[in-house]
Order: C-alpha cells, then sequence, then structure tokens
C-alpha cells in the first residue's frame, strides 16, 4: 500500500512540507509543483519548444510570488491542487508527489 500524507505544512508561502505515514518527510517549492503540473494542458505545453524568436517576457502571474490557494484531497489518492495564478486543473497523485521534492534527512 502506497503511504499516506498525514500532515501538509507551509513552512513558507514557497515551501510545501508533507509528512507521509512511513515517516518521509519531502519538502516542495510551489514552483516545482506547478512547473510538474500532470494536468493534459501543461503536459502538451512543456512538450513543446519554447519559441525561441520572441523577445522574452514576464508575464504578469510571472511577477507575483507564486502559491497555494487550495489543496484538497480527491479521493484517497490524489490532490487537486490551486495556485495563485489561477491554474487549478493538475491532479497530483501520492505517487507523483513521492517522485517530486527533496527527501529531508
Ligand atoms: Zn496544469
Amino acid at each position: 500500500m502506497i503511504p499516506q500524507p498525514i500532515e501538509l505544512t507551509l513552512l513558507d508561502p514557497d515551501t510545501l512540507q508533507i509528512s507521509w505515514s512511513d515517516e518521509i518527510v519531502i519538502r516542495y517549492t510551489i514552483r516545482e509543483l506547478r512547473e510538474n503540473c500532470p494536468c493534459a494542458t501543461c503536459i502538451e505545453k512543456r512538450s513543446k519548444p519554447a519559441p525561441t524568436e520572441l523577445m522574452p517576457i514576464l508575464k504578469p502571474e510571472e511577477t507575483q510570488p507564486l502559491a497555494i490557494t487550495r489543496m484538497e484531497p480527491q479521493g484517497r489518492y490524489a490532490y487537486a491542487i490551486d495556485f495563485s495564478d489561477g491554474h487549478n486543473t493538475g491532479l497530483f497523485t501520492l505517487d507523483l508527489l513521492r517522485e517530486l521534492g527533496e527527501v529531508q534527512a
């Protein structure tokens, strides 16, 4: 059986910490979670090379610190995460959450 999260903590607005039932503690930056969003739109976006002919820009949402505005379990296998840039279609499975982040010693 896959370990379950037993505690979610926002250490600061940029850092989420999850304590798991097998006593593993993993820290994630919100940016990392956002960049690994598993929804179809984001997967498609990541699979395309970024256009290089344009002058680089900062979109309004990229000038704001990214935060999690909501994180709720979906059944027993995933979390729905709402990000402060308005993106909320990603379902983060527990398997994915175990792959991301940095395990704390
Ligand atoms: Zn997404």
